[in-house]
């Protein structure tokens, strides 16, 4: 078992499992079970910490954990239940395998989970070699399937940019950019809460080369308000840091 952060990369690479849990109990020993098959473990106890992990691995391609091969869900779960993980998942467009688990072992819940993108169930109680078994047809399955390249997005509040695809989303609305507004927002979503100077944007954004002023970077700030706050003049995502430039949140 490993938790997240570690790293070792001298070990070689075995699948990744997350399992998320909120009973010590079952998540110690399906973590033990799968540990002993030789899987790498990631065990969680809410939907919260979940959550994080796989948002993290999802948006992040250096993230230690980038790559999760299968999820191990409980439907009940503190603060996020699992089948409303399993739906954000599938909704950020998250496709690692998951298998739920759940007491509730009645088939509208099986039908529930499968149809919003579970890919197994298994009700408890369930024997661990039911479980292995389970876990190891889904990995078989998955490796099987063409890779599709993974859709890279920075999200920040409720602005999402599409890196490959040069798109941008702000309240799940399309968003209109140039190519420098584009290149501006990028800049700022790697960066969160980073203060730039004006001179620093413009030689990230505009090159070194560049012939123009600061003003170019002002201008181009406001255009960027105006098409991403709600309320230009008072701004929430680009805000200006008196004396030094500007900062994302
Ligand atoms: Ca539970």
């Amino acid at each position: 078992m490993r938790s997240p952060g570690v790293s070792d990369s001298s070990e070689e690479a075995q699948p990744l499992i997350l399992v998320v849990e909120d009973e010590a109990l079952i998540r110690e020993t399906v973590t033990m079970a799968l540990s002993d098959e030789g899987y790498e473990v990631v065990a969680v106890e809410d939907g919260r910490q979940a959550l994080d992990i796989i948002r993290d691995a999802h948006v992040s391609d250096d993230n230690e954990i980038s790559a999760i091969d299968l999820i191990i869900l409980d439907l009940m779960l503190p603060y996020v239940n699992g089948l409303d993980l399993c739906r954000l998942m599938r909704q950020d467009g998250v496709t690692t395998p998951i298998l739920m688990l759940s007491a509730k072992g009645t088939e509208t819940d099986i039908v529930v989970g499968l149809e919003i993108g579970a890919d197994d169930y298994l009700a408890k109680p369930f024997g661990m070699r039911e479980l292995i078994a389970r876990c190891r047809s889904l990995l078989r399955r998955a490796s099987r399937q063409p890779q599709l390249p993974e859709q890279l997005v920075l999200q920040f509040q409720e602005i999402a940019l599409y890196p490959q695809e040069c798109r941008v989303t702000v309240r799940e609305d399309a968003v209109n950019l140039s190519p420098k507004e584009f290149t501006l927002l990028e800049l700022f979503m790697n960066n969160p809460r980073r203060v730039f100077s004006r001179d620093q944007l413009l030689e990230k954004v505009w090159g070194i080369d560049f012939m123009g002023d600061s003003k170019t970077v002002d201008v181009h700030i406001r255009w960027l308000r105006e098409k991403l706050e709600l309320d230009p003049s008072n701004p929430q995502y680009i805000i200006t840091v008196r004396g030094f430039g500007y900062r994302l949140g």
